[in-house]
């Protein structure tokens, strides 16, 4: 088998680049193994323009934010779904601390920030007693649906078996791998990039999340609701409910600490009844720097990497996948923040 590209990996950003590279008329092949456990099949698959206790614009995100729209728009046509959704999400404030900050931020910057009519609003659904702040817009996308509608639609071009790095040869100017001859090989493989020969070396940074998964018939679902945890609307009328960041773990495996945890706070928090369903876990493939990992290794020009995607992959994988192809096509270069151009003296030791 001939093709122009070897992918390793149908996550998020491996959907993103096939979809690119498709568009641009060149040849891929993707081996994906279909853990249950990758990180894009885990999350919540929100895209918020405001994050963390200080309330920070997200980087990149006003250039972000519509691309991905678009994006997704676009693939979903493709596959015939709709795969985004605009929403809100109403951020209630857990400590007098926190709603200060937002209010501060909204009297100086209010950029993608509101307040409500009536903060008492949702009394009927939740218990709060600080007020909430609302940022929008947010978009959510449907990673469950995404994901495997993408897989079908590539079915003679995937190949589901782990990716055996004993059988990966470069000769030639070519790359081999078993029966496939390819012009290049880019890994999109996730955390599995963390400990292989070719990009081991750059600074990684995995963190894990767990979510659970719950019914909670009665709760309205066109927001996200966020109090220390965040309450998504997901797939087949369920909830996605998390995320803890660890640093440090034994294993990508669902933990009881995390379950009672955020049960207790779902207790607290909801009025309405509910039902835990399934609990995830995961590892996000992230960065020190909390930038991609987009390019082609300095000393193995046949081997590139699409990968560092960190808490942001809905949003950062379709930008910079057109980019690094739009890169191929000599149309623009990557952007130097994401380009592992940065790390030459690293990866040429
Ligand atoms: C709990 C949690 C919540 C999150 N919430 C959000 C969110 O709301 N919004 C957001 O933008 N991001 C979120 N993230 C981050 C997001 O999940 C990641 O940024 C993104 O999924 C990374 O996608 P990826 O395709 O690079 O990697 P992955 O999703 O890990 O995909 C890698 C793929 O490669 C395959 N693979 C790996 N090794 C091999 C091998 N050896 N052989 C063959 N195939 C292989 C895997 O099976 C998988 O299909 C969250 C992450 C977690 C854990």
């Amino acid at each position: 088998m001939q093709t122009d590209f070897l992918l390793i990996g149908q996550g998020i950003s491996g959907t993103f680049l096939s979809w690119e590279l498709k568009k641009a008329g060149k040849s891929f092949i993707i081996i994906d193994d279909a853990q249950p456990s990758a990180a894009s099949k885990v999350a919540s698959g929100i895209i918020n323009p405001i994050t963390g206790r200080r309330m920070v614009k997200t980087w990149m995100i006003d250039e972000l934010l519509p691309h991905a729209f678009d994006a997704y728009r676009e693939i979903g046509a493709f596959l015939g779904i709709e795969c985004i959704t605009q929403t809100d999400s109403l951020d209630f404030f857990p400590t007098a601390q926190m709603r200060l900050a937002f209010l501060e931020r909204y009297a100086t910057d209010p950029q993608y920030l509101s307040l409500p009519a009536d903060e008492n609003d949702q009394m009927m659904q939740l218990n709060y007693g600080l007020g909430y702040g609302i940022i929008s817009p947010c978009f959510l996308v449907d990673l469950q649906s995404l994901l495997p509608a993408y897989r079908t639609s590539i079915e003679t071009s995937l190949i589901q078996e782990p990716f055996e790095r004993s059988q990966l040869r470069i000769e030639d100017n070519s790359v081999f791998y078993k029966n496939i001859k390819a012009d290049k090989v880019i890994f999109c493989d996730g955390k599995s990039s963390f400990d292989h020969p070719y990009f081991s070396r750059l600074p990684f940074a995995l963190s894990k999340g767990e979510a659970l998964i719950a019914a909670i018939p009665d709760l309205d679902r066109s927001k996200i609701y966020k109090k220390g945890i965040s309450i998504v609307p997901w797939k087949q009328d369920l909830f996605w409910i998390g995320s803890s960041y660890e640093w440090e773990f034994e294993n990508d495996l669902p933990t009881t600490d995390f379950r009672e945890r955020v049960t207790a706070q779902l207790k607290e928090l909801l009025k309405t009844p509910f039902t835990i369903t399934d609990h995830l876990a995961s590892l996000r493939p992230g960065t020190l720097e909390r930038r991609p990992f987009t390019g082609w290794h300095p000393n193995q020009p046949h081997i590139g990497i699409f990968n560092g995607m960190g808490t942001k992959g809905c949003s950062l994988a379709p930008y910079f996948a057109r980019q690094f192809v739009r890169s191929i096509t000599n149309d623009t270069a990557i952007l130097a923040e994401a380009d592992i151009k940065r790390f030459t003296r690293i990866l040429s030791r």
